[in-house]
Protein backbone atom coordinates (compact mmCIF):
# COMPACT_ATOMS: atom_id res chain seq x y z
CA UNK A 1 0.00 0.00 0.00
CA UNK A 2 1.60 3.55 -0.88
CA UNK A 3 0.00 6.23 0.44
CA UNK A 4 0.70 10.21 0.55
CA UNK A 5 -0.13 12.33 3.68
CA UNK A 6 0.07 16.12 3.00
CA UNK A 7 -1.26 19.06 5.05
CA UNK A 8 0.10 22.71 6.28
CA UNK A 9 2.79 22.03 8.65
CA UNK A 10 1.14 21.27 11.99
CA UNK A 11 -1.83 19.51 10.53
CA UNK A 12 -0.43 16.48 12.45
CA UNK A 13 1.24 14.28 9.08
CA UNK A 14 3.89 12.69 11.20
CA UNK A 15 1.62 11.46 14.31
CA UNK A 16 -0.77 10.26 11.91
CA UNK A 17 2.21 8.49 9.45
CA UNK A 18 4.11 7.00 12.78
CA UNK A 19 -0.03 5.86 13.89
CA UNK A 20 -0.82 4.27 10.25
CA UNK A 21 2.86 3.16 10.09
CA UNK A 22 2.34 0.50 12.75
CA UNK A 23 -1.38 0.30 12.22
CA UNK A 24 -0.99 -1.20 8.17
CA UNK A 25 2.97 -2.62 9.18
CA UNK A 26 4.18 0.09 6.25
CA UNK A 27 7.50 2.11 6.98
CA UNK A 28 7.29 5.56 7.33
CA UNK A 29 9.24 8.27 5.57
CA UNK A 30 9.27 11.49 5.81
CA UNK A 31 11.16 14.25 3.12
CA UNK A 32 11.05 16.83 6.09
CA UNK A 33 13.77 14.11 8.16
CA UNK A 34 15.33 13.09 5.03
CA UNK A 35 16.31 16.93 4.84
CA UNK A 36 16.87 17.46 8.27
CA UNK A 37 19.51 14.75 8.11
CA UNK A 38 21.03 16.29 5.17
CA UNK A 39 21.33 19.96 6.53
CA UNK A 40 23.75 18.44 9.67
CA UNK A 41 26.24 17.74 7.15
CA UNK A 42 29.26 19.93 7.46
CA UNK A 43 28.78 20.22 3.16
CA UNK A 44 27.98 22.73 0.44
CA UNK A 45 24.86 20.60 -0.12
CA UNK A 46 24.52 20.37 3.51
CA UNK A 47 24.79 24.14 4.50
CA UNK A 48 22.48 24.80 1.87
CA UNK A 49 19.96 22.73 2.76
CA UNK A 50 19.85 23.67 5.89
CA UNK A 51 19.09 27.07 4.85
CA UNK A 52 16.74 26.78 2.59
CA UNK A 53 14.69 24.75 5.10
CA UNK A 54 15.30 27.60 7.99
CA UNK A 55 13.64 29.86 5.35
CA UNK A 56 10.89 27.79 5.41
CA UNK A 57 11.10 27.37 1.34
CA UNK A 58 11.21 24.17 -0.91
CA UNK A 59 14.29 22.63 -1.69
CA UNK A 60 14.16 22.74 -5.83
CA UNK A 61 12.57 19.18 -7.51
CA UNK A 62 15.69 18.54 -9.24
CA UNK A 63 17.72 17.66 -5.95
CA UNK A 64 14.36 16.23 -4.03
CA UNK A 65 12.91 13.74 -6.46
CA UNK A 66 16.42 11.99 -6.98
CA UNK A 67 16.84 11.61 -3.07
CA UNK A 68 12.86 10.29 -2.44
CA UNK A 69 13.36 8.11 -5.55
CA UNK A 70 16.47 7.01 -4.02
CA UNK A 71 15.38 6.36 -0.58
CA UNK A 72 11.99 4.58 -2.17
CA UNK A 73 14.42 2.14 -4.42
CA UNK A 74 15.68 0.10 -0.52
CA UNK A 75 14.48 -2.93 -0.11
CA UNK A 76 12.38 -1.93 3.21
CA UNK A 77 9.57 0.13 1.07
CA UNK A 78 9.29 -2.52 -1.66
CA UNK A 79 5.97 -3.71 -0.56
CA UNK A 80 4.61 -0.08 0.03
CA UNK A 81 5.10 3.21 2.81
CA UNK A 82 3.85 5.89 4.05
CA UNK A 83 5.03 9.17 2.94
CA UNK A 84 4.80 12.42 4.49
CA UNK A 85 5.71 15.79 2.65
CA UNK A 86 6.39 14.62 -0.82
CA UNK A 87 5.38 15.19 -3.74
CA UNK A 88 4.58 18.92 -2.76
CA UNK A 89 4.78 20.28 -5.66
CA UNK A 90 3.17 19.46 -8.87
CA UNK A 91 6.23 18.59 -11.42
CA UNK A 92 6.83 16.15 -8.34
CA UNK A 93 3.30 14.62 -9.06
CA UNK A 94 4.04 14.08 -12.13
CA UNK A 95 7.92 12.88 -12.34
CA UNK A 96 7.31 10.25 -9.41
CA UNK A 97 7.23 6.98 -11.19
CA UNK A 98 5.88 4.95 -8.21
CA UNK A 99 1.95 4.78 -8.18
CA UNK A 100 0.40 6.07 -5.52
CA UNK A 101 -2.69 4.79 -3.82
CA UNK A 102 -4.47 7.24 -1.94
CA UNK A 103 -3.24 10.36 -0.94
CA UNK A 104 -4.58 11.49 2.42
CA UNK A 105 -5.25 15.28 2.79
CA UNK A 106 -4.99 16.50 6.33
CA UNK A 107 -7.19 20.03 6.42
CA UNK A 108 -6.26 22.70 9.11
CA UNK A 109 -6.94 26.10 8.81
CA UNK A 110 -4.06 28.62 8.60
CA UNK A 111 -4.58 29.90 12.32
CA UNK A 112 -5.02 26.71 13.60
CA UNK A 113 -2.12 25.39 12.32
CA UNK A 114 0.22 28.51 14.07
CA UNK A 115 -1.39 27.80 16.90
CA UNK A 116 -0.10 24.29 17.03
CA UNK A 117 3.42 25.06 16.23
CA UNK A 118 3.10 28.49 18.87
CA UNK A 119 2.53 25.95 21.36
CA UNK A 120 4.85 23.15 20.01
CA UNK A 121 7.98 23.33 23.05
CA UNK A 122 8.74 19.30 23.11
CA UNK A 123 10.09 19.32 19.92
CA UNK A 124 10.55 22.90 18.57
CA UNK A 125 13.04 23.19 15.02
CA UNK A 126 14.63 25.67 13.80
CA UNK A 127 12.10 25.35 10.68
CA UNK A 128 9.40 26.57 12.76
CA UNK A 129 10.00 29.84 13.58
CA UNK A 130 6.68 31.90 12.86
CA UNK A 131 8.42 33.52 10.12
CA UNK A 132 9.36 30.20 8.34
CA UNK A 133 5.78 28.55 9.30
CA UNK A 134 4.07 31.32 7.71
CA UNK A 135 6.09 31.29 4.49
CA UNK A 136 5.55 27.27 4.65
CA UNK A 137 1.87 27.73 5.05
CA UNK A 138 1.73 30.42 1.98
CA UNK A 139 4.40 28.24 -0.61
CA UNK A 140 1.50 24.96 0.45
CA UNK A 141 -1.83 27.17 -0.50
CA UNK A 142 0.25 28.52 -3.40
CA UNK A 143 2.18 25.56 -4.46
CA UNK A 144 0.83 22.02 -3.04
CA UNK A 145 -2.58 22.70 -3.41
CA UNK A 146 -2.78 21.88 -7.20
CA UNK A 147 -1.02 18.46 -6.19
CA UNK A 148 -3.98 18.19 -3.98
CA UNK A 149 -6.67 18.49 -6.74
CA UNK A 150 -4.24 16.92 -9.34
CA UNK A 151 -4.92 13.70 -7.35
CA UNK A 152 -8.65 14.94 -6.66
CA UNK A 153 -8.97 14.11 -10.33
CA UNK A 154 -7.51 11.15 -10.34
CA UNK A 155 -9.71 10.28 -7.44
CA UNK A 156 -6.94 9.41 -5.50
CA UNK A 157 -8.19 11.60 -3.11
CA UNK A 158 -8.87 11.30 0.64
CA UNK A 159 -9.84 14.31 2.85
CA UNK A 160 -9.75 14.36 6.25
CA UNK A 161 -10.94 17.26 9.07
CA UNK A 162 -7.21 17.75 10.61
CA UNK A 163 -9.51 19.81 14.01
CA UNK A 164 -10.52 16.57 15.36
CA UNK A 165 -8.16 14.96 17.96
CA UNK A 166 -5.55 12.74 17.26
CA UNK A 167 -7.53 9.47 17.97
CA UNK A 168 -10.52 10.63 15.56
CA UNK A 169 -8.66 11.31 12.70
CA UNK A 170 -6.84 8.42 13.09
CA UNK A 171 -10.15 6.46 12.81
CA UNK A 172 -11.41 8.55 10.28
CA UNK A 173 -8.43 7.92 8.17
CA UNK A 174 -8.90 4.02 8.61
CA UNK A 175 -12.60 3.98 7.99
CA UNK A 176 -12.63 5.86 4.38
CA UNK A 177 -9.33 3.71 4.18
CA UNK A 178 -11.20 0.66 4.56
CA UNK A 179 -14.20 2.25 2.27
CA UNK A 180 -12.10 3.39 -0.36
CA UNK A 181 -10.47 -0.39 -0.55
CA UNK A 182 -13.69 -2.18 -0.32
CA UNK A 183 -14.57 -0.12 -3.59
CA UNK A 184 -11.50 -1.02 -5.09
CA UNK A 185 -12.21 -4.88 -4.35
CA UNK A 186 -15.91 -4.29 -5.98
CA UNK A 187 -14.74 -2.33 -9.31
CA UNK A 188 -12.04 -5.08 -9.85
CA UNK A 189 -14.71 -7.93 -9.56
CA UNK A 190 -16.85 -6.41 -11.39
CA UNK A 191 -14.26 -6.06 -14.63
CA UNK A 192 -13.49 -9.44 -13.86
CA UNK A 193 -17.02 -10.71 -14.00
CA UNK A 194 -17.13 -8.19 -17.28
CA UNK A 195 -14.39 -10.21 -18.54
CA UNK A 196 -15.75 -13.63 -17.60
CA UNK A 197 -18.82 -12.81 -19.34
CA UNK A 198 -17.26 -11.51 -22.31
CA UNK A 199 -15.54 -15.07 -23.05
CA UNK A 200 -18.09 -17.45 -21.99
CA UNK A 201 -20.60 -15.56 -24.33
CA UNK A 202 -23.16 -15.49 -21.18
CA UNK A 203 -26.19 -13.42 -21.89
CA UNK A 204 -25.98 -10.11 -21.06
CA UNK A 205 -21.91 -10.12 -22.47
CA UNK A 206 -20.55 -7.79 -25.07
CA UNK A 207 -19.85 -10.64 -26.45
CA UNK A 208 -23.47 -11.93 -26.97
CA UNK A 209 -24.99 -8.86 -27.68
CA UNK A 210 -22.00 -8.39 -30.51
CA UNK A 211 -23.06 -11.73 -32.34
CA UNK A 212 -27.00 -11.80 -31.93
P1 LIG B 1 8.39 19.10 6.53
O1 LIG B 1 8.97 18.53 7.77
O2 LIG B 1 7.73 18.08 5.67
O3 LIG B 1 7.51 20.28 6.78
O4 LIG B 1 9.62 19.63 5.65
C1 LIG B 1 10.56 20.55 6.17
C2 LIG B 1 11.29 21.23 5.04
O5 LIG B 1 11.97 20.24 4.23
C3 LIG B 1 10.42 21.97 4.06
O6 LIG B 1 10.07 23.27 4.51
C4 LIG B 1 11.33 22.01 2.83
O7 LIG B 1 12.37 22.97 2.96
C5 LIG B 1 11.96 20.62 2.85
N1 LIG B 1 11.13 19.65 2.12
C6 LIG B 1 10.49 18.56 2.62
N2 LIG B 1 9.83 17.90 1.67
C7 LIG B 1 10.05 18.57 0.51
C8 LIG B 1 9.64 18.38 -0.84
N3 LIG B 1 8.84 17.36 -1.20
N4 LIG B 1 10.06 19.27 -1.77
C9 LIG B 1 10.87 20.28 -1.44
N5 LIG B 1 11.29 20.53 -0.19
C10 LIG B 1 10.90 19.68 0.79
Amino acid sequence: MKLVLIGIPGAGKSTQGSLLSRQLGVPYLSTGHIFRIIAKEKTTIGRYVKETMNSGLLIPDEETIPIVEDYLSRREYKKGYILDGFPRTLNQAKKFKSDLDKIIYLELPDKEALWRIAYRTEDARDDQTVAAVMKRIEIFNEVTKPVISHFDEKGKLIRIDGTKSIEDVNKEILKLLGKEFYKNKVRSWKQKQKIILAVTGLPGSGKTEATT
